[in-house]
């Protein structure tokens, strides 16, 4: 094979430094740069990205004593948690106990598998019963995080445990970076490859300043992977859900989880788990136009859903629920829609996902050709080609069941938040299916160590974050959970403590 040589400045924490020069032959993989042996490591611990779990990771391995440097490939620290509301899950709490409630990593774990289709006795699952409260509460907390709540929703359990960070996402993130020294971070740093040398140890980062173009290798003792999830590379999602294959799928995340480090460590042979454990929404319709967008509706979680058999198929009220989101997915050739009559539609309005987006009345999605009408159900139900005799009498029973004549409803258990539909015209919107969560990843040991496809730790390498399902690999079975930013912190820390140990030598 022909020597393929690289130039390449070398970069510490202090700037740019000598050039040195790579061979790519000598570690038998190919598309991996072996490093110069004797190369000298620049930090004690290298992360790339800068959100949650790439912060957390920097700022335990920071206070554990050792020298750190992050890559950032954006401008700005925090990545998705910015656009996030700041849901997180924790068991056994200050606020809930103020708020009479009784939970515990026991109850946690009791419930489980009940909400997630996870396995309780995961090891890494019981870690995070026992440590969302000590090793993620507890240290936010002293960062000032503070929380609203708690809660309940569709994907978090019977007993109340979603707590909101006052001032969503963005506080968060802000306040796990406040500490760490302002030039920690490399922004507009992007990864490229992971460098190892000939016995297959990962010593750095070969990565490119955004500004100039200019590529530099950092070398390490450790390196923590933490990019983020893979739910914005929809060709990937499609091929880890074949169901979702020919169906019209809209984003749900940001345009930064685009998967580009679960191939970093894909190709040097890291193992993944349960990649199929897609989060999916059904919580608003798809945008106007040929992109993949969505606009959020919060109407819909009160309105009746039918797909084109003319039947009700899912409780509409857990519109953010990941159970719902799979009903939505699972309907005969992919349609589904809400109803709505006139009084509804002359008070809809739907939102855009991005932080500074405009919102959409019901007159702009109908001029934008989103919204099917009917005069009354039957014409209606001709229009979009759905069985008329089924739709109305799935209406008939939803009214009766929102005005009190009927006890119970097929789906919904409770008349809270909704309306309903009677006086025509009526209409429909399509309701998306939107790709929200990644719930499997990279698999890592309970030290955050990457281990290769046989089972063995991948010496130097360690991950966290959405990349690893948002902690470990494998939390969750078929659905993901609300609040599963708390396991992102827990993996940063785990990760970023284990790193630095064995960096200094501990
Ligand atoms: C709209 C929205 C709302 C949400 N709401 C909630 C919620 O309420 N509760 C909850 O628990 N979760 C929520 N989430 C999910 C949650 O925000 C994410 O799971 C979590 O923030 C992921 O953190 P992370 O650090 O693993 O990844 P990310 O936040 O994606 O961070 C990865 C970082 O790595 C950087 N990066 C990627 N590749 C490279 C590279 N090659 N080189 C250098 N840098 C790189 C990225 O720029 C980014 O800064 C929401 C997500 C979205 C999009």
């Amino acid at each position: 094979m022909t020597p393929l040589l690289l130039l390449l400045a070398c970069e510490g924490p202090d700037g740019p430094g000598p050039g040195v020069k790579e061979d790519e032959r000598d570690t038998g993989t190919p598309g991996i740069a072996a490093t110069p042996d004797g190369a000298t490591p620049q930090v004690d611990v290298l992360v790339i990205g800068a959100g949650a779990a790439g912060l957390s990771a920097a700022l335990e391995a920071w206070r554990a004593g050792a020298s750190v440097r992050v890559l950032e490939r954006e401008e700005d620290f925090g990545g998705a948690a910015n656009w996030a509301g700041g849901l997180m899950l924790f068991s056994g709490t200050p606020v809930q106990v103020d708020a009479g409630v009784a939970d515990s990593p026991a109850t946690l774990l009791a419930e489980w598998a009940s909400f997630t289709g996870g396995d309780p006795v995961d090891p890494w699952v019981m870690s995070f019963a026992t440590q969302n409260v000590p090793m993620v509460h507890d240290w936010l907390a002293e960062l000032g995080v503070t929380w609203n709540g708690p809660g309940t929703d569709a994907s978090s359990g019977p007993t109340p445990r979603v707590h909101e960070v006052e001032g969503g996402g963005p506080a968060l993130v802000a306040a796990i970076e406040a500490p760490l020294d302002g030039g920690v971070i490399r922004y507009g740093a992007e990864a490229l490859e992971i460098v190892r040398n000939r016995t297959g140890r990962v010593t750095g980062v070969r990565w490119k300043d955004r500004d100039d173009d200019v590529e530099h290798v950092t070398y390490a003792r450790t390196l923590i992977v933490a990019t983020g999830g893979f739910m914005h590379d929809l060709e990937r999602v499609r091929a880890e859900r074949p169901d979702l294959a020919d169906r019209d799928l809209r984003y749900g995340s940001w345009p930064g989880a685009d998967g580009n480090g679960l191939a970093l460590v894909e190709a040097l042979g890291g193992a993944t788990e349960n990649l199929g454990a897609v989060g999916l929404y059904a919580h608003g319709v798809p945008a106007p136009g040929d992109g993949h967008e969505e606009l959020l509706g919060s109407v819909l979680s009160a309105l009746p859903w039918f797909n084109n058999l003319g039947e009700r198929f899912a409780d509409e009220s857990e519109a953010n629920g990941f159970a719902t989101g799979q009903a939505r997915a699972e309907q005969p050739d992919g349609d589904a829609w809400a109803l709505l009559d006139a009084p509804t539609a002359g008070t809809v309005v739907f939102d855009s996902t991005e932080p500074d987006g405009a919102s959409l009345s019901f007159m702009e999605l109908d001029a934008a050709g989103l919204v099917v009408h009917g005069a009354d159900l039957a014409e209606l139900a001709g229009a979009l080609g759905v069985d008329p005799g089924t739709l109305a009498t799935e209406v008939t029973a939803y009214n009766d069941y929102v005005l009190g004549r009927a006890e119970t409803d097929a789906f919904r258990d409770s008349r809270d938040r909704t309306r309903t539909v009677m006086a025509p015209p009526y209409y429909a919107l399509p309701i998306a299916i939107t790709v929200a969560k990644g719930f499997g990843g990279v698999e890592v040991d309970l030290s955050g160590r990457v281990v290769d496809t046989a089972g063995a730790p991948i010496p130097g390498l360690y991950a966290a974050g959405e990349l690893t399902g948002m902690a470990g690999g494998s939390l969750v079975g078929d659905y993901g959970f609300t609040g599963s930013l708390s396991a992102v912190v827990l993996g940063g820390r785990v990760a970023g403590g284990a790193a630095a140990s064995e960096a200094l030598g501990d």
